[in-house]
């Protein structure tokens, strides 16, 4: 689906990816991890066409910009949203739209199956400010949703949640790319759910990178070096 070939971005003549080749199939979950400055956000700018590469060339197969369903950092989310869960999960639909000026059954139709898929459903007539924080992102999730056809990009879904808030949030982007069949590609700080969850790990190190299968990654030495600095030996098989 994204064919990335010898991809480097840089800022002001700063380059800060260099040379990043891999490729995402259809139904992948690709965790991207990587010390703070490594480069995760920039790549994600990249995919999202809102930040050119200097060199390499990024191409989408069987799939275009409008396939993509963005969650971005929760900090950067405000309770200044629309007013209700519904209308919020709703205005995921606005790109499908075109020129119409209403929403149709069909609009309906997804945001509902979106909200039942992220169990809120029956909590639809709430006010968002109401929420707890686990909730608003399991609604920015249900958003999301509604405009990814193909493809769904997380940079950090569970950053401000507590740590059983977070463990649903992976478990939910898991059924998202299980039922849905949608691919998934997450930034993500969080080392066991990355083990436990992806198909798939981009490590953007300082000096090297590291893509493949997540099984490949543990045996890999920067796999064990990265999960060795952050105590998961034990979750690796
Ligand atoms: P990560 O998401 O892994 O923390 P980033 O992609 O945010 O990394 O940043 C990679 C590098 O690019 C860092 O050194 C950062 O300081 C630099 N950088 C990021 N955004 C900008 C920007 N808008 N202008 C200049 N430098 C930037």
């Amino acid at each position: 689906m994204i064919a990335c070939e010898n991809v480097s971005f840089a800022y002001d003549g700063v380059v800060v990816l260099s040379d990043l080749s891999f490729n995402i199939n259809k139904g992948d979950y690709v965790c991207v991890v990587g010390e703070n400055g490594s480069g995760k956000s920039t790549l994600i700018k990249g995919i999202l066409g809102l930040k050119s590469p200097i060199k390499g060339s990024i191409a989408f197969e069987g799939m275009d910009k409008r396939d993509i369903g963005y969650l971005p950092q929760s900090a950067q989310m405000s309770s200044d949203f629309p007013s209700s869960v519904n209308e919020a999960v709703l205005s995921g639909r606005l790109n499908s739209m075109g020129k119409r000026a209403f929403f149709d059954k069909k609009d309906k139709q997804e945001a509902k199956k979106a909200m039942e898929l992220m169990d809120i459903y029956d909590i639809r007539g709430k006010s968002f400010g109401e929420l707890s924080g686990g909730q608003r992102q399991r609604v920015l999730l249900a958003r999301a949703l509604c405009s990814a056809k193909k493809l769904l990009v997380l940079d950090e879904p569970a950053a401000a949640l507590d740590p059983k808030a977070s463990y649903e949030m992976y478990q939910l982007v898991k059924r998202i790319n299980d039922e849905m069949g949608i691919t998934i590609l997450m930034v993500s700080h969080d080392c066991r759910s990355a083990i436990e969850f992806a198909s798939h790990i981009l490590h953007l190190g300082r000096t090297r990178y590291f893509y493949g299968l997540k099984e490949d990654y543990i045996e890999s030495d920067i796999g064990k070096n990265y999960l060795c600095i952050w105590g998961c030996e034990h979750h690796v098989h």
